[in-house]
């Protein structure tokens, strides 16, 4: 019979003495897919794909993520990165180095100059309840589960960005190991190119340790949900997108049309129903105007109402996406203007006639989303006005039917997509193409460019990778 090292060796290259004297200069676990703890250590929040890599190192803070980035370097391994696994993007790792940054959860709130220094493993809730002391608010997602760094340099579509713009446009440092093994605190300063690729080109360029984010002064929003049953779905969705053309930079919100399963985990009024659920986050110094904004919607009746002035710690309630982990396929495109015929092409293929139950949303963008960041950064596609996202979860439906159904629903929108997508909501899709999607022409021949000056050999190719720009055009 083979041993653990032989098995290993012959898996990669390397025995069971490298394994050995990578544990000893490692403070966190090493672990081989022959360790009990490698699966739990692998699993995370989208349960669909899990990676599968040679060697998990589940890094104790930077010094950690050196040690593996160099081993890895050193054995010719493509490294990982795993701080949730909500995005478990394009390729789950098999073979190759995995990091799991989840040990790593310092916060650092400094109130007076609004800012947090964010380690690699926090997820939003932790920023936003300590913030939220503060009186501040992080440019935090639909989900506090999400890791912040990923969704941050991944661009990071929040509940307050039609007022602030994309989370990557307010980062201050970067604390990132490169494939060099170094371990960089990167500003606009001192790296300039760095800096702005790290900020939209996520985590092709190294492992980041640790950011600085702004902090809004932001103590409360008026926010929730309006959900109205789907027989009012045609109305209710021509008023949203004539209403949200029309709204200020501080009311950002989105529509979406869920069917929810038949769970006793739901409250009775949602539990097997198909439903068309609003989402209001409206960010200003006087809240009092958000309710006259929000009239013309309320004005259509929803059977339920969560809309009202909300702390800044319950900003999770106003989408409430499930925090458990699951099985879930996406598809998203970016969107230009919409009308009526464009809700039409939609709802012909959403609520109880859809062929799998699905979540079909729209987020509006524009707004400070649409201007460039005041100090520039790789975010891509900022004259969209919309953004479609459709997610299925595996347990309710084949994926077999699934991704027909997806490819469905974007061609009925192709009329109106600009041909975009943003990166945190890619999910899955391997092709480059998909990539270079999220980025505008000019910006994505750049980020091949730093791409060769930093990671030539494309260590981090375990990711919706863009690849180094070949020898020659660097
Ligand atoms: C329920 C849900 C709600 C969401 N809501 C929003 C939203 O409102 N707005 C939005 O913009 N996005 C949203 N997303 C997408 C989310 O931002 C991305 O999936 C993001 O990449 C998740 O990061 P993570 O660390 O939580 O997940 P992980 O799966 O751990 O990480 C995703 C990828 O990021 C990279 N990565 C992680 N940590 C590091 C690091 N320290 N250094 C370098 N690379 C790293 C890795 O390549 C990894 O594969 C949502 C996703 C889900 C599942």
């Amino acid at each position: 019979m083979s041993t653990s090292g032989e098995r290993n060796r012959e898996a990669t290259g390397f025995g069971g003495e490298a394994i050995e004297a990578l544990r000893k200069r490692v403070r966190g676990p090493v672990l081989t897919p022959d360790d009990e703890q490698y699966d739990t250590e692998r699993s995370g929040n989208q349960t669909a794909r899990s990676h599968r890599p040679a060697i998990l190192v589940g890094a104790g803070g930077p010094a950690d993520v050196q040690q593996a980035v160099v081993f890895a370097v050193r054995h010719g391994l493509p490294v990982a990165v795993q701080g949730t696994g909500h995005g478990l993007a394009a390729v789950a790792a098999e073979g190759g180095v995995l990091i799991n940054t989840s040990r790593m959860t310092g916060v650092r709130v400094n109130a007076e100059a609004g800012t947090a220094w964010v380690a690699a493993g926090v997820r939003w809730d932790q920023v936003i309840h300590e913030a939220a002391s503060a009186g501040l608010a992080p440019l935090a997602g639909s989900a506090p589960g999400v890791g912040v760094v990923s969704y941050t340099l991944g661009g990071g579509l929040g509940l307050l960005s039609r007022r602030y713009g994309y989370a990557a446009d307010h980062v201050r440092g970067i604390d990132v190991v490169t494939a060099d093994g170094r371990l960089r605190q990167v500003t606009a300063t001192s790296d300039p190119d760095l800096f702005w690729a790290l900020r939209g080109g996520r985590d092709n360029f190294g492992v980041v340790t640790g950011i600085e984010i702004d902090l809004m002064p932001v103590p409360a929003l008026y926010g929730g949900g309006l959900f109205f049953d789907f027989s009012s779905a045609r109305e209710v969705l021509d008023t949203y997108v004539r209403w949200s053309a029309g709204m200020p930079d501080e009311m950002t919100s989105s529509v979406a049309v869920i069917s929810f399963p038949d769970a006793p985990v739901l409250p009775p009024p949602l539990r097997g129903r198909h439903v068309v659920h609003v989402r209001i986050a409206y960010s200003a110094d006087d809240l009092g105007a958000g309710k006259d904004l929000v009239a013309p919607l309320r004005a259509l009746d929803p059977f339920n109402d969560t809309v009202r002035e909300l702390p800044c710690n319950e900003v999770g309630t106003i989408h409430n996406d499930p925090p458990v982990p699951g099985a879930f396929e996406s598809a998203t495109t970016l969107l230009g203007e919409l009308g009526s015929d464009a809700v039409g092409s939609l709802l012909d293929l959403v609520g109880p006639h859809a062929p799998v139950p699905h979540v079909v949303e729209l987020r509006h963008l524009g707004g400070r989303l649409a201007r460039p960041a005041d100090i520039a950064n790789a975010v891509g596609n900022r004259d969209a006005h919309y953004l479609l996202n459709v997610v299925s979860r595996l347990e309710r439906a084949d994926i077999g039917d699934i991704r027909p159904a997806h490819e469905r629903l974007l061609g009925a929108v192709a009329p109106w997509s600009t041909g975009g997508r943003a990166l945190t909501f890619l999910n899955g899709e391997r092709d480059t193409e998909y990539v270079r999607s999220a980025y505008d022409p000019a910006d994505y021949r750049r980020l091949t460019e730093i791409k060769a000056a930093y990671d030539p050999e494309n260590t981090f190719r375990l990711n919706h990778n863009i690849p180094p720009a070949a020898p020659g055009r660097a």
